[in-house]
């Protein structure tokens, strides 16, 4: 398995504002927001992308949605709105092969993403 940036973010061998820790996930600010609010909810287990969930990581990847949801309400944008994204592949711009999900929110979020 490949180390990526995210996994030196979890082992903290480089810095993140990290907003957010349990035993299988963490969450912190995205170093190039595209949003007032953009953060990105992580397993602490390296899945390198949507392809390679495992039947045995439901749970894990349902725990990011609740990780995502707890943070928006906490944050007061239950009311507003909010986008969570996980891109998988070339042709949705992933570059970083450690699954994650997006959190976007803090202004009206355009759509489709063309
Ligand atoms: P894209 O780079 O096209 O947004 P991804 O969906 O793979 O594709 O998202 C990777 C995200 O990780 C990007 O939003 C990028 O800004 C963010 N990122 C990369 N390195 C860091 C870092 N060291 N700390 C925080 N966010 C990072």
């Amino acid at each position: 398995m490949s180390e990526t940036i995210f996994t030196k973010i979890i082992n903290r061998e480089i810095p993140a504002d990290i907003v957010y820790e349990d035993d299988l996930s963490l969450a912190f600010r995205d170093i190039n927001p595209q949003a007032p609010v953009h953060l990105l909810v992580i397993p602490k287990k390296p899945i390198v992308s949507i392809n390679e969930i495992e039947e045995s990581d439901r749970e894990l990847v349902g725990h990011l949605y609740w990780v995502a949801g707890k943070l928006a309400k906490d944050m007061g944008f239950d009311q507003d709105g909010y986008r969570t994204v996980m891109n998988c592949g070339e042709n949705a711009g992933q570059t970083v092969f450690h699954i994650h999900l997006h959190l976007l929110a803090g202004k009206p979020l355009g759509w489709p993403p063309y």
